[in-house]
């Protein structure tokens, strides 16, 4: 029995007379990675805040481990990690430096060390945070949201603009984080990233989610439907010509 670890039911948020989610209703289970697709615009990132509790909605219910966002929001920030964008850090401190500001701001002691082995990153515990590069910063923010231990963490593109190493190396961390127990919620707009990545996935349009269901179950649902590709695939892809020649190896280390 799977068990729901988020349930999201008749959803709506409205910005004055915008209807930006349209009476929305899903679950998430203990332990999956979620993704939620769609469009810019859609309601993605609303979605997220509302059940981040940073954000409030206009009707509807929503409950994290049980615990209602109405009744509970601070129990419920306790137990969630939210990735920051990247700009938000300060940009001359430390990584050591910020890992600790977040322990103060988190009433906890983890050790930074310990905190930057887990995403890959101990070699630049001295290092400031201006000083990454785009899959280093990705990583240390990712980082963060592991600091209270979490039971879910929210990831909102947290691929964008990174390079095709990086972009796998951080699929592996997310993969390694959902394998330690923490259930991931993630927003994508790279649907082999998805396909990859996601073991359900939510495609939210106009304030709807018009489809749930598992990558695999979406692809053969359209191809039941008659579906075919408009002409042969090959057996390769560009992404796996740039990959073949470049390697798998990170950069900017
Ligand atoms: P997504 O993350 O899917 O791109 P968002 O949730 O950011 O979508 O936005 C959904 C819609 O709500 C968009 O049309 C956006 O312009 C609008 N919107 C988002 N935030 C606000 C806000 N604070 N005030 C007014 N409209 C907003
Ligand atoms: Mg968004």
């Amino acid at each position: 029995m799977e068990n729901k670890i988020i349930t999201v039911k008749d959803l709506v948020k409205n910005y004055g007379e915008f209807k930006a989610v349209k009476s929305i209703s899903f679950d998430v289970y203990e332990g999956e990675i979620f993704g939620l697709l769609g469009p810019n615009g859609a309601g993605k990132s609303t979605t997220l805040e509302i059940i981040e509790t940073l954000r409030q909605k206009t009707s509807g219910s929503v409950f994290v481990n049980g615990l209602d966002i109405d009744k509970n929001p601070d129990e419920i920030k306790k137990i969630i990690g939210v990735q920051l964008q990247t700009s938000g850090f300060y940009p001359g401190l430390t990584l050591v430096e910020l890992i600790n500001l977040f322990n103060g701001l988190y009433n906890k002691k983890v050790d930074p060390i310990t905190l930057l082995k887990k995403v890959n990153l101990e070699d630049k515990y001295k290092s400031k945070s201006k000083e990454l590069s785009g899959g280093q910063k990705q990583r240390f923010s990712i980082a963060t949201t592991l600091i209270n231990d979490p039971k879910i963490i929210f990831l909102d593109e947290p691929t964008t603009g990174l390079d095709p190493q990086a972009r796998r190396n951080l699929w592996d961390l997310i993969r390694e984080i959902r394998d330690n127990g923490t259930t991931v919620i993630i927003t994508t707009h790279y649907m082999d990233e998805a396909e990859q990545l996601c073991d359900r996935i939510a495609i939210m349009d106009k304030g709807q989610i018009i489809k749930l269901a598992s990558p695999d179950k979406m692809i053969d649902d359209l191809i039941a439907t008659g579906f075919e590709r408009p002409k042969q695939v090959k057996a390769a892809n560009l992404e796996d010509v740039f990959i073949n020649l470049t390697g798998r190896e990170m950069r900017d280390e």
